[in-house]
């Protein structure tokens, strides 16, 4: 591991509840095991999980803890038996998964995102905001050249989840796919599914994240603001994306991937979406989403929950941002402007995108 410093810059949480601070003499992580790789962190980005973890509801193994598990990078070290498409030097990102059992139902049927005894970098282990992080080899995502590490950050996450709950909706072209929620997951999942050829109508209640969307080279076909239209009158303006040709169809969106927390997106998601149609749960609300029986059983409505993302997927996910050339909305910053500037703008109600802090570029 020549050139590699012994300490390092880091962020870290202290205690649940706590701030982030900052460090300057943090040991630079060790002893790699044979599947590991030491990446020198170039960006990562901060996920809504993080303040999960910052108010206890989902624990570190132990604190401190260094938060973030959107990392890109370069491998700068490895374990012996890390696959040999991967070598020193190579751009990369990571998911947050590391060293899941192998031994569950879920690991032996090739499910191992599903996994119950796992890491989970920046969660659970230390993560991204530091000058080096290690990555379970098995989870690292090759970042194409046509994509900056401050742009692959956001992916590794937010990217991911939003690809992949889409690939699980299984819509067919031309389908309509509403999306509630246009923070930093929703104005990709708008492209995302734009190049993927549905309709896509966008949802959220507050003007700035409706206006972004507006402006993205690849914007919705309808954005719908829900604090000034009701689900009936959403439904009508849906009903005009439906293709002449399919004049047998129930009025609303064939999909709602719901992507924020707010109870009441749940409510409208639902009433929105068709008979027969889906809607998907990405985002984590602290309260029960409430269905009635009428919605599952007379509407025959499904209900489904989206995990982070496959491996495969994510690896197809950052092709295909290169490929259509995806743009994230970021805010960037420096580790140091972390626990103050950084999480000031994160709390803004006006605040529009991505934050990705630059550790080194
Ligand atoms: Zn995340
Ligand atoms: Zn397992």
């Amino acid at each position: 591991m020549a050139n590699i410093p012994k300490t390092m810059k880091a962020i870290r949480l202290h205690e649940y509840g706590g701030d982030y601070r900052f460090h300057d003499d943090i040991p630079v992580p060790s002893n790699l095991d044979d599947y590991e790789v030491l990446i020198a962190i170039k960006s990562a980005g901060f996920c809504h999980t993080e303040m999960l973890v910052r108010d206890g509801i989902f624990k570190a193994k132990q604190l401190p803890l260094i938060p973030s598990h959107e990392p890109t990078g370069i491998i700068v070290a490895m374990g012996a038996k890390v696959s040999n498409e991967f070598k020193l030097g190579d751009r990369v990102g990571a998911l947050n998964l590391s060293h899941s059992c192998g031994q569950c139902p879920d690991c032996l049927n090739d499910k191992p995102l599903y996994c119950e005894d796992f890491n989970a970098t920046g969660i659970t282990i230390d993560g991204a905001f530091a000058e080096y992080q290690k990555a379970d080899s098995h989870w690292l995502v090759p970042l194409p050249d046509e994509i900056s590490f401050e742009q692959g950050a956001p992916l590794m996450c937010a990217g991911a989840t939003v690809f992949n709950a889409i690939e699980r909706c299984a819509l067919k072209k031309g389908e309509i796919l509403a999306i509630v929620g246009l923070g930093a997951l929703g104005h990709l999942a708008v492209q995302f599914a734009k190049c993927m050829e549905f309709k896509v109508v966008a949802i959220d209640n507050r003007p700035e994240p409706l206006e972004l969307v507006q402006k993205l080279k690849y914007s919705p076909d309808l954005t719908i603001d829900s604090s000034q239209i009701d689900t009936a009158n959403a439904i009508e303006q849906i009903n005009t994306l439906q293709s002449a040709t399919t004049t047998k169809n129930y009025p609303g969106a064939d999909v709602t991937l719901v992507l924020t927390d707010p109870i009441v997106a749940y409510k409208y998601a639902l009433a929105i979406t068709k008979k027969h149609g889906t809607m998907v749960v990405v985002g984590q609300p602290r309260e029960p989403i409430q269905i009635a029986f009428r919605d599952l059983i007379f509407r025959d409505i499904t209900v489904k929950g989206s995990l982070l993302s496959s491996i495969e997927s994510a690896r197809r996910m950052v092709k295909f941002v290169a490929k259509h050339g995806i743009q994230t909305e970021i805010n960037t910053y420096s580790l140091e402007e972390v626990p103050n500037k950084m999480m000031e703008d994160f709390h803004s109600p006006h605040m529009k995108g991505k934050l990705v802090v630059n550790v080194s570029l």
